[in-house]
């Protein structure tokens, strides 16, 4: 792998820049290998990087249907914070803020993850009361999080509308949490994993799963078999599709979720606000864009888009809290298809089939994850069962009733 440093950057500029090399391989599928990962997402690609770096297990593929990080990776909103509610769930994000925070240097790649602070808006006297009680549980788990007055925030966003048709009473904020470039984390996943080994498989989709004696024996490809010992679904929006060709039936609704850009503007929006209550959140990138994001269509569905009258609710609210922005034009509008669990958790897990496992269920808020994911993925797939991490996210607790419900922080929505 060319390494990026100051003097990698010195070296081409003598040459215009024209000297970088391909960062990854365009391989064709080998035979066999001992781990095959469906989905090219930040998820798979992680999975594959940490099962190599961690485990040394680097005879993988990671086999992908369209490009790299063309799902729901390119399509998020990017925020990234850890302040669920229960303790399982809290944990789990909690480590993945912590492989976010070294990200860029372990990748060598720089993810721009910028930990700019989360606000999530009160609304109502029972909005304050879950917030409390959510800061409360946060804070006893050793993770940073805060109240802030109607007062404070205006003085972080002075123009924000607090007597709006929703006034705001305060909000929770968590001031290590915040947004990472996307394509960057999946860029800098698949070029750490490719330069350790891992075969990054394209413009291949899975079409079958092959089982042999209740084991899992591969997977049938746009380019042929593929045989492995042991194979990964980690395809987000189409969790239940390829689960489904292997007879396993996941709890999965897919849903449409959209976002949209705004023209770009100077830098005024110092933070990112979400508001639970009425299906809005706002951010800017480095670019200048305002991102703002929705809830979720409410109908089940894989077209990558949504309609229109989810985006006019949206704006109807960001205009609201933000008058200001009324006549900043959008630019661009899209949609993914989220994975939504039951119980607003993900789902990682081993199957009734020996050898095949699942990494799902993120549904609106994966993104935040994606290290944490592919850490424990990793360690559930090298070694045959979860890690204390991910033990209570496993497929069983629909069937126990051990759900962790994170409804309620699980944000804007669900
Ligand atoms: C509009 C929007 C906003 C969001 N905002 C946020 C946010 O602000 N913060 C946050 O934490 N999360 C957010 N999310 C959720 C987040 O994007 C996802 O949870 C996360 O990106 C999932 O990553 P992944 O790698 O599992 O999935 P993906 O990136 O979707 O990767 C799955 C891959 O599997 C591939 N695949 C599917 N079927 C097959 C097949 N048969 N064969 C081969 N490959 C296949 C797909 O092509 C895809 O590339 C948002 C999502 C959307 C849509």
């Amino acid at each position: 792998m060319q390494k990026f440093s100051i003097w990698s950057l010195l070296r081409n500029s003598m040459s215009y820049h024209e000297g970088w090399g391909r960062q990854w391989r365009s391989p064709e599928p080998r035979r066999e290998y001992d781990v095959v990962i469906v989905g090219a997402g930040g998820h798979g690609l992680a999975t594959a990087y940490y099962l190599a770096k961690e485990h040394g297990i680097k005879n993988v593929a990671v086999v992908e249907r369209g490009y790299l990080g063309g799902g729901n990776t390119a399509r998020n909103t990017t925020i990234v914070r850890s302040n669920y509610l229960w303790d399982e769930a809290t944990a789990l994000y909690e480590k993945a803020m912590q492989l976010w925070e070294g990200l860029s240097q372990d990748l060598n790649y720089n993810v721009m993850f910028s930990q700019r602070g989360v606000m999530n808006l009160g609304h109502t006297l029972q909005d304050m009361r879950d917030i409390e009680r959510r800061v409360t549980a946060n804070r006893l788990n050793g993770v940073d999080a805060e109240v802030v007055t109607p007062a404070q925030i205006k003085e972080m966003i002075p123009f924000i509308n607090l007597n709006t048709r929703y006034p705001v009473l305060g909000a929770s904020l968590q001031r290590r949490a915040g947004v990472a470039r996307h394509d960057a984390v999946a860029w800098g996943f698949a070029r750490a994993a490719d330069a350790l080994g891992v075969d990054i498989i394209q413009n291949c989709e899975v079409t079958g799963i092959r089982r042999e004696n209740g084991a899992v024996a591969g997977v049938d490809t746009a380019k042929g078999f593929i045989r492995a010992k042991k194979v990964a679904l980690i395809a987000a929006g189409h969790s239940s599709v390829v689960a489904s060709m292997a007879g396993i039936r996941l709890p999965i609704e897919s849903h449409p979720l959209q976002a949209l850009v705004s023209e770009p503007l100077k830098p005024i929006f110092p933070n990112v606000v979400m508001s639970n209550a009425i299906h809005a959140y706002i951010s800017q990138s480095d670019k200048g864009d305002l991102v703002i994001g929705a809830g979720i269509d409410q109908y089940a569905g894989y077209g990558q888009r949504g309609s229109y009258h989810t985006i006019e609710h949206t704006l109807q609210a960001i205009v609201e809290m933000f008058p200001l922005f009324s006549r900043v034009r959008m630019n661009r509008q899209w949609g993914g298809i989220v994975d939504v669990s039951p119980d607003a958790c993900p789902i990682i897990s081993l199957t009734p089939v020996k050898g095949l496992y699942v990494d799902c269920g993120w549904g609106t808020g994966g993104f935040k994850a994606t290290p944490g994911s592919g850490w424990v993925m990793a360690h559930t797939v090298a070694q045959d069962r979860p890690h204390a991490l991910n033990e209570a996210f496993a497929l069983d607790r629909f069937y126990s009733g051990h759900l962790i419900d994170e409804h309620g922080a699980a944000a804007v929505a669900h």
